[in-house]
């Protein structure tokens, strides 16, 4: 739990003059609750606000991995989805009728949530449609979405900003875009897909047409392609990435990690001098940061 100061303790500053008796918070926290094909979940908390971007395994999951950090399911203010695959929404109809738990998704994913049906029923006053591209405030959070190449209806990424600080996740994407690259700059931390090891998937045991589909430029990112993103996103500042939804066929996390590391070492940078490199989990909590 961060530690709760009130303004009268505190010297004021750019980013933490609030009303006095509030809570001034002490950074925005990013944790990978869960990563990879069987689940995703990340929460992003300022001092007052706490969201969850995808909620891919069981709600009861989530809620524990939360407890474990000291956060209340109850108290969190909304989920962000990214797209209406299962690995991605798996909890959202209990958090929606359990926690009474506000969910953001665009006009297209909540039409394909609906579609599936997968979620069960989903309260209206739960529902918030949102514009892709158009920020919005969840209590002291600001939050952006951006477009991704995925084979899903309207995938997106976001962009969060709290504490005057600034974390973004961009997973399940074909390839990267020169948009995506854009949005993601200047954040203090990334959460980057970092899906297999092309030779892995090429000569693994997946049908052809799975490889096609997660090779295609609306699948997954490869090891190589994540990788060749790192130098131009620690040029514009980017100090923490956290490599994402690793497969467990087709890649293991020490080669997702070695292939960061060498694009970042050809460019000159070298992992933990220059920026931090982490790996997440799809079974347990990974790359904790308080920016
Ligand atoms: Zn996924
Ligand atoms: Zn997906």
């Amino acid at each position: 739990m961060p530690r709760l100061r009130t303004l009268a303790q505190n010297k004021l500053t750019k980013y933490n003059i609030r009303r006095v008796g509030e809570v001034v918070g002490t950074g925005l926290r990013i944790v990978s609750l869960f990563s990879g094909s069987s689940g995703n979940a990340t929460l992003v908390a300022s001092g007052r606000t706490g969201v969850l971007v995808d909620a891919g395994v069981t709600a009861s999951r989530i809620a524990a991995s939360l407890d474990a950090l000291g956060v209340e399911i109850g108290r969190l203010r909304g989920a962000l989805i990214t797209h209406e695959h299962i690995d991605h929404i798996r909890a959202v109809g209990v958090l929606a009728r359990r926690y009474d738990l506000p969910l953001y998704a665009n006009e297209s994913t909540w039409a394909a949530i609906d579609g599936l049906g997968c979620a069960g029923k989903i309260p209206q006053r739960s529902r918030v449609v949102i514009e892709t591209g158009r920020d919005f405030f969840i209590g002291d959070l600001c939050v952006s979405s951006f477009p991704i190449s995925h084979d899903s209806a309207a995938p997106v990424g976001y962009v969060i900003w709290g504490e005057g600080k600034q974390a973004a996740v961009a997973t399940d994407m074909g390839h990267m875009t020169d948009e995506v690259l854009c949005r993601l700059r200047e954040s203090d931390a990334v959460l980057l897909e970092s899906n297999h090891d092309v030779d892995m998937l090429k000569n693994g045991r997946y049908p052809a047409a799975l490889k096609r589909r997660i090779l295609s430029r609306r699948g997954h990112l490869s090891n190589a392609a994540a990788a060749s993103s790192l130098p131009g996103l620690l040029a514009y500042g980017v100090r923490r990435v956290a490599l994402c939804h690793i497969s467990r066929d087709n890649n293991t996390p020490e080669a997702a990690w070695q292939a960061a590391s060498d694009a970042l070492e050809t460019a000159g940078a070298r992992i933990g001098r220059d920026i931090d490199v982490s790996l997440t989990w799809p079974d347990r909590t990974g790359a904790d940061w308080t920016l």
